[in-house]
């Protein structure tokens, strides 16, 4: 299929169901003509992630909890494998415990922090690590996906939006790694959509009906702008963008009152 990311093969963390801002991603890379490697979090996961993976004719789809070294190492060694290098990684990835997105942030105990910033922030780190190895010679991109809880206070955020301010922090340090070596690295700070991840965040409905009635443009994102961004951002359209986290959100975060 012709597009401008004919030829380029991408390896796609994230994905839950149809719902996930990870799959609206990997619909709008494969419509400009990528090719797609997915990986799911856990058995349940593979029955719904296998089937859509399928629908676009992607052929690899690996187990992967990012928690574990083994598994991450398994996946970069099954994708250098089958396609002898990389030049997309898509990484949507967070999880914090529910009481941790609902008591203040103050109550926020030692393992649910830790929890928090390995799987939503340290991720990044270690996927970039690998996909760096196999981008090796011939540049590429790294997508991650925030939120503006990393900057501003939203109630109920709580870890998470420290978590996200890991991550960005992240993104530019390792923007400054792998520059020399052609990839780049940024971040898209999404409105929010609905999603399983979001439904573990008390009061997420009121977030959906603020932003709809206060964005400059009076609504809430689409999943398929969040896809197109990442689009912009991974190929040559965004060729001289990298260590950014561009905000997605309907002009949400310019407002002060
Ligand atoms: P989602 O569909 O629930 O996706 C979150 C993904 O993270 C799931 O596939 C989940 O798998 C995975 N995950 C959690 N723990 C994992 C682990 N240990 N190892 C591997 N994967 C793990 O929700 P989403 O909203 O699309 O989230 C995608 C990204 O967008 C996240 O980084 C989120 O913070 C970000 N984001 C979301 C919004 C929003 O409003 N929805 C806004 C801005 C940014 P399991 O289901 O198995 O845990």
């Amino acid at each position: 299929m012709a597009g401008i990311l004919a030829g380029k093969k991408a390896l796609i963390f994230g994905v839950a169901n149809d719902r996930s801002i990870a799959w609206a991603v990997a619909r709008e890379l494969h419509a400009q003509g990528a090719e797609l490697a997915f990986t799911y979090a856990g058995e349940v996961l593979e029955k719904r992630v296998r089937p859509l993976a399928e629908g676009i004719g992607s052929t690899i789809v690996l187990p992967c909890d990012v928690t574990r070294d083994q598994e991450i190492e398994a996946v970069f060694q099954e994708v250098g494998r089958r396609w002898g290098g990389l030049d997309i990684l898509v990484h949507a990835i967070a999880f914090a415990r529910k009481e941790d997105l609902s008591q203040p942030y103050v109550q926020t105990g030692r393992e649910g922090f830790h929890t928090a910033l390995d799987i939503s922030s340290y991720s990044l780190v270690v996927l970039t690590r690998h996909a760096a190895e196999l981008m090796k010679g011939r540049g590429g991109a790294v997508v991650t996906l925030t939120y503006m809880g990393s900057e501003k206070v939203v109630p109920n955020y709580n870890v998470m939006g420290v978590a996200k301010a890991a991550l960005e922090a992240s993104v530019r340090y390792l923007a400054h790694d792998l520059g020399p070596e052609g990839i780049r690295v940024n971040a898209i700070s999404a409105g929010p959509v609905k999603t399983l991840a979001a439904s573990g965040i008390a009061g997420f409905r009121d977030m959906l009906h603020l932003v709809s009635e206060r964005a400059p443009l009076r609504r809430n994102v689409d999943p398929a702008e969040i896809g197109r961004t990442a689009v912009y951002l991974v190929s040559d359209l965004g060729s001289g963008v990298t260590g950014e986290t561009l905000h997605v959100d309907a002009g949400y975060n310019v407002m002060g009152m």
